[in-house]
């Protein structure tokens, strides 16, 4: 019987990440979407956690969410990354002016009746060097025509609602005004090619969705026509804490595994407190920003999570030798899943970081 999480002091949240982890291994050898894991989520309140009560959700502050999401990354990374997708779904759409789409959306998001996810990195990290946009919309009456391609979806063939991002054209000439609608995942002219086939996290099923002259209504609009659209809208900028939340729940995951070794082997107990301080630091950081307490920013934050993350799970996989490089052993699936971070939402300046030290440059 599962019963609802009301705060990450819950003990049932531990019992959920008990259930999450016992099917992470599977999860990443079949690449099935996580259905079974995703309706557990829903039946232990999770997709509540983020939402206003007024729209039918617990309304947890930021500290209590981050602490939330710490735990399931910990437990299985497919997962809480599909989750995020959808919170990020849920944030764009709180954070708009638009009342009736909140009031059509936001209720049967929380309850986990449907499934919400995005399509805007395109406006942000990806095919950003391309003079002409990759996702196109022209005026029509009553709303806009779609052209092109929103490369990187997480979930969209499960999803009834995409909140998407696309640039204003004048002609044949991109203007600098960009829109973001929450659309049904239906229309005409919508397709959606296989999802990719990827290093880890392909039960996240992440693929491209194309656009074929697919007609928009004005009343699906949360944000623009206006430049930067991204930025508008309370807490919904880009750039934020978010992505390092996971980077530092699977850290955790490696770490909790090398401090059970370190336990039968001495030699690994220095290297273990030198990362595991390391990483209470990092996530005290991380809290006291979510608190407004800390002047860190959050580029700063990703940059010391990816390095963390990658570390972390390599620290393990050499502690599990041999035996972790085997299929199904969880040491090398962190170790694969801690190079998401180098890719995912990747601000150009913590990337630049990430290779700076990669390279041995600093
Ligand atoms: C598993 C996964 C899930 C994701 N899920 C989502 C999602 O649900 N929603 C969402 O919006 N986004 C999602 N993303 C997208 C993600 O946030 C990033 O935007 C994306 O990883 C950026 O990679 P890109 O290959 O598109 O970058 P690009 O910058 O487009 O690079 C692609 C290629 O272009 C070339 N290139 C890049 N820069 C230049 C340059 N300056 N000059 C010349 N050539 C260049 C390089 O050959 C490069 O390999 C996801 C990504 C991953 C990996």
């Amino acid at each position: 019987m599962a019963m609802y999480i009301t705060s990450p002091d819950d003990p049932e949240l531990v019992r959920l990440c008990r259930l999450l982890a016992v099917r992470a291994s599977e999860l990443d050898r079949t690449g099935v979407w996580p259905e079974e894991q995703l309706r557990l989520c829903g039946q232990n309140g999770v997709y509540e956690w983020s939402i206003d009560p007024a729209w039918g959700g617990q309304g947890w502050n930021a500290e209590e969410i981050i602490r939330g999401y710490l735990a399931l990354s910990a437990a299985c990374l497919t997962t809480t990354f599909v989750l995020t997708q959808l919170a990020g779904a849920c944030r764009r759409i709180a954070s708009s002016d638009k009342g009736h789409l909140k009031e059509r959306l936001l209720p049967s998001l929380a309850k986990g009746e449907q499934f919400a996810t995005v399509g805007i990195s395109h406006l942000t990290t990806s095919r950003q060097h391309l003079t002409i946009p990759v996702l196109r919309a022209d005026r029509v009456d009553g709303g806009f025509r779609l052209d092109g391609y929103s490369p990187w979806v997480t979930g969209g063939a499960h999803a009834d609602t995409i909140v998407l991002g696309a640039t204003l054209m004048d002609g044949e000439q991109s203007t600098d005004q960009q829109l973001l609608a929450a659309i049904p995942a239906n229309l005409p002219g919508i397709s959606m090619p296989e999802a990719y086939p990827m290093i880890g996290l392909s039960a996240s099923h992440t693929g491209p969705v194309r656009f074929d002259r697919v007609i928009i209504m004005d009343e699906w609009l949360l944000a623009g026509p206006v430049p930067n659209v991204m930025q508008q809208g309370t807490g919904a900028g880009t750039g934020g804490y978010e992505t390092s939340i996971l980077a530092i729940g699977l850290a955790n995951a490696a770490l909790s595994y090398l401090e059970d070794e370190a336990r039968k082997r001495p030699d690994l107990q220095a290297p273990y407190d030198t990362l595991r301080k390391e990483h209470t630091a990092l996530r005290n950081e991380l809290l006291a920003f979510a608190r407004n307490e800390s002047p860190c920013t959050p580029n700063v934050l990703r940059y010391q999570a990816n390095s963390l993350v990658l570390r972390a799970s390599q620290a393990a996989l050499t502690a599990a030798k041999g035996a972790g490089f085997l299929v199904g052993h969880p040491t090398g699936r962190w170790c694969r899943e801690a190079l998401f971070f180098l890719v995912w939402n990747c601000p150009q300046s913590v990337l630049a970081q990430n290779l700076c030290e990669i390279s041995g440059m600093g």
